[in-house]
């Protein structure tokens, strides 16, 4: 079986033409599914019946994911859904919405890669339920499709919720190009931003895809020892065999890079980890995101207001650019993981899981 989902346009043009349909076709499917919310086969009502069913029978398949949980943010503003993928896998999703000076405001939806993580990243629920698999394109497409069809103006998309994308590259490669494709999703491609723990041979080969993605690298860490202890499988690569790779993608895509450092009190916080993290950013082409620690049910704590303001004016001052994101929507577990443990554990209590 293939997913109608998974075909970039070409891929659809030549999969109607193998059924007698001609190209026009193809463009009415990708508009109903990409813009219209079509959600099974029986929905593409402007296809003829004779070719759904010759669609049928050459394995080409359309499904929905079922909804198993969602929860809204008491602001409104921030949505998590826990969705059963058509692939066979559980995974959560967040749309978030962000005012902008005289536009409509912007509708970020968060996507998942992979089911589980094995990145182990100690302060991330996700990274302690361990890795399941990765997803394919179609399983991706569908979380900004799911809010799509909810009615949501969906603007821009970031590969910052469960798992690793590099890990799963051709697939994310995939859903990018489908998300950024005019006649499919039909996002603009600097409005997706892709997330990683720092592969550095999958950033440049990223680099090289010649999109015009962000990247964001979540380093946590200013020195080795201590990157290794909170991101246990960054194994031998160095902080900065990390930075260099983020040098060479912004020179090669013209796009600064974010550098993700989530504060932990009295973990990473301190004014001389400021000092060496500013010295090794010297030079531009990136910026730093700091988020201040949501904690999970670990052993880490928040970090103070005063350390990190104090954090940021460190980084200001030797010049380097730095802004304070505060995570949207911890009221409903927004932090990667959350839901999909929460409803696993309401489940195993025998309690029902919040559905929308
Ligand atoms: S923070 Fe991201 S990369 Fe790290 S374990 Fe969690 S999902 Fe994986």
């Amino acid at each position: 079986m293939t997913s109608l989902l998974r075909l970039l346009p070409e891929e659809m043009e030549g999969a109607l033409a193998e059924l007698g349909a001609p190209r026009y076709r193809a463009d009415q499917t990708l508009r109903a599914i990409h813009a219209h919310g079509a959600a099974t086969l029986d929905d593409l009502a402007q296809l003829p019946a004779a070719l759904r069913g010759r669609m049928r029978e050459a394995g080409l398949e359309l499904a929905p994911p079922a909804v198993l949980a969602e929860r809204r943010s008491e602001d409104g503003e921030t949505v998590k859904a826990l969705l059963a993928l058509p692939g066979g896998s559980t995974v959560e999703s967040v749309l978030m919405r962000s005012p902008r000076a005289g536009r409509a405001p912007r509708a970020t939806v968060c996507l998942s890669t992979q089911a589980g993580c094995a990145m182990g990243c100690v302060f991330c629920a996700t990274g302690q339920m361990g890795f399941e698999r990765n997803l394919p394109a179609e399983d991706i497409v569908a979380q900004a499709l799911h809010f799509r069809r909810g009615g949501e103006r969906v603007t821009n998309a970031v590969f910052m919720g469960m798992g690793e994308p590099l890990a799963n590259y051709a697939e994310t490669v995939r859903a990018i190009r489908l998300l950024t494709d005019a006649r499919a999703f039909g996002l603009a491609q600097r409005a997706v931003t892709v997330s990683t723990v720092g592969i550095p041979r999958a950033i440049d080969r990223l680099a090289a895809e010649r999109l015009q993605v962000g990247l964001a690298i979540s380093l946590h860490a200013p020195d080795d020892a201590l990157r290794r202890r909170l991101v246990p499988t960054a194994g031998p690569r160095s902080v900065r065999e990390l930075l260099d790779a983020a040098r060479r993608y912004f020179r090669a895509t013209g796009r600064r890079v974010s550098i993700e450092y989530a504060l932990i009190g009295s973990v990473n916080d301190a004014p001389g980890q400021a000092a060496a993290l500013a010295g090794l950013l010297r030079g531009g082409g990136m910026h730093v995101n700091l988020i201040p620690l949501n904690p999970t049910a670990g052993p880490f704590a928040a970090p103070s207001r005063r350390r990190v303001r104090e954090f940021r004016r460190t980084l200001t001052e030797a010049g380097v650019n730095a802004t304070v994101r505060i995570e949207k929507g911890a009221d409903i577990a927004a932090a990667c993981g959350q839901l999909r443990t929460d409803a696993e554990a309401g489940a195993a209590s025998g309690t029902a899981a919040a559905r929308g």
